[in-house]
């Protein structure tokens, strides 16, 4: 297969990393930000941002249903933070008020909003996954993690006992943001994961 053409969802977040992370995997990288460059695309990233305001940009675009749609047929997609939130089947958020995250619905899982507590807003660590050699510095901010995953969700990491990557078929998602550290490894595999290879 040629390069792979990877959108990443633009109308919020941080986009400029992963376009360069997935240029240097081997991907010919676009950003999105209307419907018709959603439907010209291979896989979809769904950055770091605001699960919340992601989520009512894409309606406010009419583009929620259409990406929904998208992945029902099964285009991969990979998700970082608010982007593993969005390709949740339920999201959990206790101390929301107002406007709710919409979940894509899919990955079979739960995951919590801002799990790591306030107190921690940000941390790294070191964290073993799944087909690497050597760990991932995994970068946490304001992340999520993964409260429940369903039968045909495989874990990929753990951190806190919590699962905070999986993988559910051509679906990828990660609490953390490998976009950040310059290890290219996440990107990869779900490059790997459009074009057929992993
Ligand atoms: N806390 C954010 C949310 O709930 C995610 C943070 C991030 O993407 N870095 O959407």
């Amino acid at each position: 297969m040629n390069a792979p053409r990877i959108g990443v969802l633009a109308l919020q977040g941080d986009t400029r990393e992963h376009l360069a992370a997935l240029r240097e995997a081997g991907a010919e990288p676009m950003p999105v930000r209307r419907r018709s460059e959603l439907d010209t695309v291979d896989g979809l990233v769904i950055p770091g941002g605001e699960s919340t305001t992601m989520s009512h940009l894409l309606l406010d675009f009419d583009m929620l249903e259409p990406l929904r749609g998208r992945l029902a047929e099964g285009m991969p997609a990979y998700g970082a933070c608010a982007g593993m939130i969005l390709l949740a089947s339920e999201i959990l958020d206790a101390g929301a008020r107002g406007r709710q995250a919409l979940p894509l619905r899919a990955i079979d899982m739960t995951v919590r909003r801002n799990a790591f507590g306030r107190q921690v807003d940000s941390f790294e660590g070191d964290v073993a996954f799944a087909g690497f050699d050597v760990p991932v510095r995994a970068v946490f901010i304001r992340a999520p993690w993964v409260e429940r995953a369903g039968d045909d969700v495989r874990v990929l990491a753990s951190a806190a006992g919590h699962a905070v990557a999986v993988r559910q078929g051509p679906m990828l998602a990660t609490a953390f943001h490998p976009e950040v550290t310059g290890d290219r490894r996440v990107h990869q595999l779900f490059v790997d994961i459009v074009t057929g290879e992993a």
